[in-house]
């Protein structure tokens, strides 16, 4: 009987970057900043950088309770602070005109932590 075993996963994965921007990366890594940011490794300081970048550019999603409260509305919120329904992955569906003419969610949104740009 042949078993065939699955190799062992560390949790990390190479991916080529340009070898000029490594070597900014290993010369930031060996800085006294780098060092401050308690970088020991390349792959740390570009792991983080790549969280930072996903951060800054994944939607975030927003619930909120109409003022019925008959349903949840979900937006999800651009880095630029615009929505768009999660429903009907729209900007100009109903539940974005709820959003736009109730201070009461635009007042919840903002005690989420959004900032809604419409
Ligand atoms: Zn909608």
């Amino acid at each position: 009987m042949v078993s065939i075993q699955e190799p062992t996963k560390s949790g990390w994965l190479a991916i080529q970057i340009p070898r000029k921007l490594a070597e900014e990366i290993e010369d930031f890594v060996n800085s006294s900043k780098g060092k401050e940011m308690g970088f020991t490794k390349k792959a740390q300081a570009v792991a983080t950088a790549c969280r930072e970048f996903l951060e800054k550019n994944t939607p975030k999603q927003l619930i909120l309770t109409n003022e019925k409260q008959d349903r949840n509305l979900v937006f999800n919120i651009d880095s630029n602070g615009k929505p768009k329904c999660a429903l009907h992955g729209d900007d100009d569906c109903e539940c974005i005109k709820e959003l736009k003419a109730s201070r009461v969610l635009k007042r919840l949104a903002k005690k989420k932590g959004f900032e809604i740009k419409i």
